[in-house]
């Protein structure tokens, strides 16, 4: 396997501390490795070191499957009753008339469904901000009239950040409510609302939404429905490596108990327009190292994602080599979280040769999948007609004479 031999070669060149032999041996041994160590990956692992880790962590899993899958999403608004510092799509009520705020109607988000119609999209992933009239029953409602529309739809949808509050107002338990939902035809749960967990940075930077304790519940319980979800962190901002461990330890618990998670998709933030823009974005190599990082410490995850929409086209790329084997889906411009947090993709949308393409190029195996990791087509043997349009991402350089 390509991942052991460059982690073979790297043991043998560099001048490594004994404590990265110890970890490298747990790695190599498929022996889990200890919060304290995972700390030790943050505070001294360069990204040479965790990257030839997490490959073999990757390449065990998942060899060279890389997943993606055709998609597209709807936020029914971005007016919210929180105020999350660091999120820069929301507005709060108050700001209900400005020119980029909207709240969609039931027919609204309907009709969004529909325009999908007799494309070969599988699943439409819905979240947004939290409003009182996207209650219980509005969501009961709209699954199951997009269930009764498109029945082999996969239905994504809502956080814990929105179950919480819809329960609440509802006067439902988390589990009656969770049952609702499944009976309404909710598929499966997305992974967003996480941030990070610890109490010491939640609470300065999402104070007011559900705790990690609910988030972390509401899943348990959708798991022992027998159902599957994802799991993010917001990651890049004041929280320090610890809170990182924290955060992946606790979800690597409630992995342990339930096997109910499916991907784990580390969020970068992003300043643009949001409570927290004086703080400054982390690199690309440490989006790189934490990729790494959560691929050796969820050893019970089968995979780690990057979104390509927040990351970019490129760094998605190359996160291939460093953890990563899902880069999500075609999205279709359907999505405005990161756009409006300053991501450079400003209309994130890929066609499905582009998708494969790109991970074709790193050598690796396109997989389109659903939801739920079935794989619906390997595409390594693929023809696609030339994309004229598409100039790829190899920019030749300009020479100046
Ligand atoms: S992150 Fe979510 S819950 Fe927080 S303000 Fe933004 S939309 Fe609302």
């Amino acid at each position: 396997m390509r991942g052991e031999a460059q982690l073979e070669l790297l043991l043998k060149k560099e001048k490594l501390s004994p404590r990265h032999h110890e970890i490298a041996g747990k790695v190599a041994k498929q022996k889990r490795i200890s919060p304290e160590d995972g700390l030790f990956l943050f505070q001294h692992g360069d990204l040479a070191f965790v990257g030839a880790l997490a490959n073999v962590v990757r390449e065990r899993l998942n060899g060279d499957n890389t997943y993606f899958n055709r998609n597209f999403h709807m936020e029914p608004t971005n007016l919210c009753v929180y105020d999350c510092k660091f999120c820069s799509y929301s507005r709060l009520i108050k700001q209900r008339d400005d020119a980029d705020a909207w709240t969609y109607t039931m027919e609204d988000m309907l009709d969004i469904v529909r325009k999908y119609d007799g494309q070969p999209v599988t699943e439409v992933h819905i979240v947004g901000g939290v409003l009182p009239q996207y209650n219980l029953e509005f969501y009961q409602d709209l699954f199951k009239k997009i269930r009764a529309h498109r029945p082999e739809l996969h239905i994504k949808a809502l956080t814990p950040v929105e179950y919480h509050y819809i329960f609440k107002k509802g006067k439902v338990s988390y589990e009656e409510g969770m049952r609702l939902m499944l009976e309404a035809g909710l598929d499966s749960m997305p992974g967003g609302g996480a941030e990070i967990f610890h109490p010491d940075i939640r609470k300065q930077i999402a104070a007011d939404k559900c705790t990690a304790e609910q988030w972390l519940e509401i899943h348990e319980i959708w798991h022992k429905l027998g159902k599957r979800s994802n799991a993010t962190i917001l990651y890049g901002h004041i929280e320090a490596f610890e809170h990182r461990i924290d955060h992946l330890e606790q979800l690597r618990q409630l992995q342990d108990r339930t096997g109910g998670f499916q991907t784990f998709i580390p969020l970068k933030f992003r300043n643009k327009d949001n409570q927290m823009s004086h703080i400054p974005e982390v690199s690309g190599i440490e989006d790189l190292r934490n990729y790494a990082i959560s691929r050796i410490y969820l050893d019970n995850f089968a995979h780690i994602k990057s979104y390509w929409p927040m990351i970019g086209r490129t760094l998605a790329q190359m996160s291939l080599a460093f953890g990563v084997d899902d880069i999500d889906g075609t999205i279709d411009d359907t999505t405005k979280i990161y756009s409006m947090a300053g991501s450079e993709e400003q209309n994130p949308a890929l066609s499905t040769q582009q998708l494969v393409e790109l991970i074709r190029r790193v050598g690796r195996r396109a997989i389109e999948r659903d939801t739920l990791y079935n794989i619906l087509q390997d595409h390594t043997e693929t023809k696609f007609e030339e994309d004229k349009q598409w100039r790829g991402y190899i920019d030749l350089p300009v020479v100046q004479s």
